[in-house]
Order: structure tokens, then C-alpha cells, then sequence
């Protein structure tokens, strides 16, 4: 689960990382406010759960409140890659002289929480990896020791922060790992970490932040549970949760029924091998109950795009009969449009088939088959006067 941009600076805050005091507005006269409260000039930022506000013109600064009503104004009614700007947060305005990058994430590899840190911050950090990742500082945090002093501060020294920084330096990486950990977080990301002037003399602060909570985690955190933004995922993906089904809409035609997340993904190959597009990635897990079922078909057939239903279910412990009868049952309930095609494989196949056969599906003995079946369907329902 993502957090705003607000939400994460106020995590940081509670882990000793300096952040702006800004304050969330829903609409302009509340900007103008806000703007008079904090004192000008300001910046006016976009909270979407999206990267590169900035350059999508999500984020301005304002001199006047005059301006800050029309900036807030103009961003409120954006949408940025897809996601409709609903809040904006209204921040002091800093005086920047530079930006540093300051991450945590989880390397899979490593089996660590990896620090990556690089005085090349600021928007354009993506281009920074792909093009001279050797700017990029990697240090992996031991679990148990966690970050000592010394080894933030030789990553201050790596990347050629002012030694009058690094005290600072060294409490905000620590700050950030405790802030990973104590949220259970699997990203935590500072960008820019800006060395700021004010009252003559420069420090740092956390301008922007981004957090990632890991979603297996948040039944201990049901504080942050509660922060869930609904414009963070769609009303399938959302009904998916709900009902415990792994889904993830993709662009193609053909809706994937699945047990299983690795046969779910094979299934994706499968599809594509034979020449078709896949509409979503689901994982109905739990031996493919009657509810399940019906839930997960309900969940590809409100997609408009879907042409054809591809099951595809190893019938393992929960025998093959009992996901046929599961699956005809989910169908009295939906009642489907489309042309469904089943390819289900285990004990009692024979059983399985004849069930689904007799319930009008098109069944398949091989997953190769039942996706060429799709694929054909889904062509012919894409040009139905081809005929
Ligand atoms: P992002 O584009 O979504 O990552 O949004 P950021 O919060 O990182 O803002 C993008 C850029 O706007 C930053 O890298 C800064 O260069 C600039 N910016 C953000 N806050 C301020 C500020 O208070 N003062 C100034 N001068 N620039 C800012
Ligand atoms: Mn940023």
C-alpha cells in the first residue's frame, strides 16, 4: 500500500527527520488559508500516489496568496498518470541549493534493506540509475545491528556530502531505517533530501517522501491500514482484496481464471505464446471453493473488455469434480456472457469435464489447448463480421 506524500513526511517527522510543516487542503479558499498560517512564498503539491508530480506540473511554488488560490486551483484539477488530484499540500517554500536521493528498499538478493543514497537527487534520479547507476550508493543494513553511525557516515563521504552535513546526515538515514522497519515498510524514499538555506546558514530537510507499507503487514498497523487511499487501486482490484483473490488487470481480451499464482503466470505465457492478450493476472486461491469462484468471475466479467473466459485449475486436494461443480454453480449465480473455456487437470478429471461439458463450457485436456481455443474465440468476438 502506497502513502501520500504527506502521510510519509509525517512518519519521517516521528523518526527525527526534518520535514516542512505544511498543511493538506481539499480546495483553493483552504490553500489561501493555509498559505496566510505558514507565511509566503509556498509550494503547492499534488498528493497522488504517483511519482513525478513535478514534471507533470503537479508541483508549484506561489509568492502571493492570489497565487496560491489559482496554482491550488489548477492542480486540483488535474489528473496525473490517470490518478485525479483530490488534496494538495500546501508547504513552506524552501530555498534549495541542492538535492540528494536517500532510499530504502528491500533487495530480494541480499535478503537486506538496502540504503541507496546519491547527490545526483531531485526528478530525474530514474535517469540517474539507468544511465550512471555508479552515482548511486548501495549499502545494505544488517537487520540486527541496524545502521551504525560510522556506516552513514561513510555514506555522506561516498557521496561528497559537506562534512558540516553529516551529523544531520547520519540522524536522518537513521531515522529512515527505523521509519522502514518500525512500518513495515518494503520502500522508503527521500527525493530530494535538499540542503536548504534559511537564517544563513544551510541544512537538510526531507522535501518530498514516499513510503510503501508491505500489505501482508498492515494487520498490525491498522492505523496505517486506515490511511488507504481508494483512488489507489481499481474497484476490481479492491472487490479482488476484499475476497482474498490475488488480481491484476492488464490490457488484453482474454479473463484468466486461475489457482495458483505460478500456473496463474504460466497461464499469461501460455496466452501470449499462442497470440492473445491476456485480461488480468488471477490467483483464486484456496482450492477454488464455489464463492470463490463466483466472486473472482463476477470480478474479470464486470471488465467490458473480457471476450472470453480461460479457466485453467489444477484440481489437487480439492478434487476435479468439486471445482466443476464450484465452477457451474459460480455460473447459475453470474451468469456469463461469454464463451468460457476450462481446461481443468488432476484427480477426477474425468468427472470435472464431464460436468463442465454438460454446463455448456468448452473444455480443453492441455493448457496449450485451452488457450488456443481462447485466443481463437477471443479474435472471432473481435471481428464478428469477419465471417
Ligand atoms: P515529485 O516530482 O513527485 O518527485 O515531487 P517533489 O516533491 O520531489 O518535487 C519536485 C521538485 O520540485 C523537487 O525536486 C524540487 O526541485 C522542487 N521543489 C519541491 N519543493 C520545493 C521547494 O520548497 N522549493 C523549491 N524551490 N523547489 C521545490
Ligand atoms: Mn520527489
Amino acid at each position: 500500500m502506497r502513502l501520500h506524500e504527506y502521510q510519509s513526511k509525517q512518519l519521517f517527522a516521528r523518526h527525527g527527520i526534518p520535514v516542512p510543516q505544511g498543511i493538506v487542503v481539499e480546495n483553493a479558499t483552504a490553500a489561501r488559508n493555509a498559505a496566510r498560517e505558514i507565511g509566503l512564498p509556498v509550494v503547492v503539491k499534488a498528493q497522488v500516489l504517483v511519482g513525478g508530480r513535478g514534471k507533470a506540473g503537479g508541483v508549484k511554488l506561489a509568492r502571493t496568496l492570489d497565487e496560491v488560490e489559482a496554482v491550488a486551483d489548477q492542480i486540483l484539477s488535474l489528473t496525473i498518470k490517470g490518478l485525479p488530484v483530490r488534496r494538495v499540500l500546501i508547504d513552506p517554500a524552501a530555498d534549495i541549493r541542492s538535492e540528494i536521493y536517500l532510499g530504502a528498499v528491500v533487495d530480494r538478493t541480499l535478503r537486506r534493506v538496502v540504503l541507496m543514497a546519491s547527490s545526483a537527487g531531485g526528478v530525474d534520479i530514474e535517469e540517474v540509475a539507468a544511465q550512471t547507476p555508479w552515482k548511486i550508493i548501495r549499502t545494505p543494513v544488517d537487520p540486527f545491528i541496524g545502521l551504525p553511525d560510522y556506516l552513514a557516515r561513510d555514506i555522506a563521504v561516498a557521496i561528497g556530502l559537506p562534512r558540516e552535513h553529516w551529523p544531520e546526515f547520519v540522524r536522518i538515514a537513521r531515522g529512515l531505517v527505523e521509519a522502514f522497519h518500525a512500518n513495515d515498510a518494503s520502500l522508503a524514499e527521500i527525493n530530494p533530501l535538499a540542503i536548504v538555506a534559511s537564517d544563513g546558514s544551510t541544512r537538510l530537510m526531507a522535501l518530498d517522501g514516499k513510503m510503501v507499507i508491505d500489505d501482508n503487514a498492515l494487520f498490525r498497523h491498522p492505523d496505517l491500514a486506515a490511511l488507504r487511499d481508494p483512488d489507489e487501486e481499481s474497484e476490481a482490484e479492491r472487490k479482488a482484496r476484499s475476497a482474498d483473490i490475488s488480481f491484476v488487470s492488464l490490457d488484453g481480451d482474454i479473463g484468466c481464471l486461475v489457482n495458483g499464482a505460478g500456473l496463474a503466470m504460466a497461464t499469461l505465457d501460455i496466452i501470449q505464446h499462442f497470440g492473445g492478450k491476456p485480461a488480468n493476472f488471477l490467483d483464486v486461491a484456496g482450492g477454488a471453493r464455489a464463492d470463490k469462484v463466483a466472486a473472482a468471475l463476477r470480478i474479470i466479467l464486470a471488465d467490458p473488455k473480457v471476450k472470453v473466459v480461460m479457466f485453467n485449475i489444477f484440481g489437487g486436494i480439492t478434487r476435479c469434480d468439486e471445482v466443476a461443480r464450484g465452477i457451474v454453480q459460480a455460473m447459475e449465480e453470474v451468469k456469463p456472457t461469454v464463451p468460457m473455456v476450462a481446461r481443468i487437470t488432476g484427480t477426477n478429471k474425468e468427472e470435472g469435464d464431464r460436468i463442465l461439458a454438460s454446463a455448456n463450457l468448452i473444455t480443453a485436456d492441455s493448457a496449450a489447448e485451452a488457450a488456443q481455443k481462447a485466443v481463437a474465440l477471443a479474435r472471432a468476438a473481435a471481428t464478428p463480421h469477419a465471417l
